[in-house]
C-alpha cells in the first residue's frame, strides 16, 4: 500500500515535470531560434545602453556605438534590415539569462568570452580585444595602476569579469559592485570610491565624456576577448555570425565602424582579432 502510494506520487511528479518542461519549451512561441527570427525578418539584440562609444541609447531614443554597429552588420548579414532590429538593454549580470531564456537573439555588449560563461552560452568572435583598466578622478595622484589598489575602494559591475578579477586577485581592495557602470561613475564623481574598474575601451569613453573630470590610469592588466553571445549549442548560428564578423573585418566595415564611434574620442583602432572557430 505504502509502496503503491509512493509509486503513484512518483508518476504524478514525473508527469508534472514533463508538463512544465513542455510549457517552457513551447511557451509564448519562444522555442524559435535566432535564425528562425531572422527568417521572419526580425531580430532582438542585446546591447549596453550606457556605454558611450560602444553601446549607448541616445536622448532621442536612437542607438550608437561600436557594439551597435557590429550588431547591425551581423543582423544585416543574417538577412534582417536595420529598422527591424530591436535593441534590448543587457546589463552585465543578466546576459547569460537573457540568452538562455530566448529574450534576445544575440548579445553584442562588451561581453568577454570566458569558460565560466561558456557553460551557459556560446560565443562567436572575438571581434575585439580589450583589457581591464582603472578610471580615477582627474586630480588623483596615488592610483597609477593595479599595484596601488591596496586599501582603496573600487567600483565595478555585478557579474562582470573585472569585478570577478578584483574579488579574486586583489583581496586588499574594497570592491563595491553596482548594476551598471553609470552608477559607478556617479559614485566616483561624488567621492564615494577611489576608482572604477572595467575594460580600457569602456573607461576611455567615460573619460572622453567627462570633460576633464576623470582619467584612465595605468596599462590594461587583463585580456578581454569580446564575443557575440549566442544560445548554447546553436552551431549554425555561430558559424553564420563568425562569417559575418570575418566579413566585417575584411571589407573595411569594422575599421569604419570603430573610427566613427570609439575613434571619435581619439582612440586609435588596434589590429582586429582573428575569429576563433572552436
Ligand atoms: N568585458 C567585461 C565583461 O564582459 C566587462 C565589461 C562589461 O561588464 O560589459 O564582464
Amino acid at each position: 500500500m505504502r509502496i503503491n502510494r509512493a509509486l503513484r506520487l512518483g508518476v504524478g511528479a514525473a508527469a508534472l515535470a514533463l508538463a512544465a518542461a513542455t510549457t517552457a519549451a513551447c511557451g509564448g512561441g519562444e522555442s524559435k531560434s535566432a535564425l528562425d527570427h531572422a527568417k521572419d525578418g526580425k531580430l532582438t539584440v542585446g546591447i549596453k545602453f550606457d556605454q558611450p562609444g560602444l553601446g549607448l541609447r541616445n536622448k532621442d531614443g536612437s542607438f550608437s556605438g561600436f557594439d551597435v554597429e557590429v550588431a547591425k552588420y551581423v543582423g544585416n548579414k543574417l538577412g534582417v534590415k536595420t529598422e527591424n532590429i530591436t535593441f534590448k538593454e543587457s546589463p552585465s549580470a543578466q546576459r547569460e539569462t537573457l540568452i538562455e531564456n530566448g529574450q534576445v537573439d544575440y548579445i553584442v555588449a562588451t561581453y568577454s568570452i570566458s569558460d565560466k560563461r561558456k557553460e551557459k552560452v556560446d560565443f562567436a568572435g572575438p571581434y575585439y580585444v580589450a583589457g581591464q583598466s582603472l578610471l580615477v578622478r582627474a586630480d588623483n595622484t596615488d592610483i597609477t595602476g593595479p599595484d596601488n589598489l591596496k586599501g582603496k575602494k573600487v567600483c565595478s559591475v555585478k557579474g562582470s569579469t573585472p569585478a570577478g578579477n578584483i574579488e579574486k586577485n586583489f583581496p586588499d581592495t574594497q570592491l563595491q559592485t553596482n548594476d551598471t557602470y553609470s552608477l559607478c561613475l556617479e559614485g566616483l564623481r561624488a567621492g564615494s570610491w577611489d576608482a572604477v574598474s572595467t575594460d580600457d575601451i569602456i573607461l576611455a569613453g567615460y573619460a572622453a565624456q567627462s570633460t576633464g573630470a576623470f582619467k584612465v590610469v595605468g596599462k590594461p592588466f587583463t585580456t578581454e576577448n569580446y564575443g557575440i553571445g549566442l544560445k548554447k549549442g546553436d552551431k549554425d548560428l555561430r558559424t553564420k555570425v563568425n562569417d559575418a564578423i570575418e566579413e566585417m573585418i575584411k571589407d573595411g566595415s569594422w575599421k569604419k565602424a570603430f573610427d566613427s564611434t570609439v575613434g571619435q574620442s581619439g582612440y586609435q583602432a588596434p589590429q582586429p582579432p582573428t575569429v576563433n572557430r572552436y
